[in-house]
């Protein structure tokens, strides 16, 4: 289950950043993550919820946007989405293509609750 390594990633880049801004507790986060990451987002939910705890992320949500796949074809340079796990180009058949987007896994924002202090 790949989303625990995801979450675990997510938890540790959000403490640094809360840590380097003074400290608090976490609200929310909120993720841009590319659909080739292929995460199913019950099982990113379940591992972030077990990660979180005894965290500043202890009461944190989790809230992400999915971005699309997008490829380019080497033979051609048409960009398209890829369908299946052939990557075919629609203008040449060709196979095999480089990533243009769909593997993001960024913070996009992080919300601290009104009043928590720094400790
Ligand atoms: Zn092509």
């Amino acid at each position: 289950m790949h989303e625990f390594s995801i979450a675990d990633a997510i938890v540790r880049a959000t403490q640094e950043v809360v840590q380097a801004n003074g400290g608090g507790k976490v609200e929310q986060i909120h993720l841009r993550i590319g659909e080739l990451r292929q995460v199913v987002p019950d099982a990113l939910l379940f591992a972030f919820d077990i990660l979180k705890q005894d965290t500043p992320l202890s009461e944190a949500c989790l809230q992400w946007e999915t971005v699309p796949a997008q490829v380019r074809c080497k033979a051609c340079g048409t960009e398209y989405h890829p369908q299946d796990v052939f990557w075919e180009c629609p203008s040449c058949g060709a196979i095999g293509a480089e990533v243009v987007a769909g593997e993001e896994l960024e913070i996009v924002a992080i919300t601290l609750m009104e009043g928590s202090d720094a400790d």
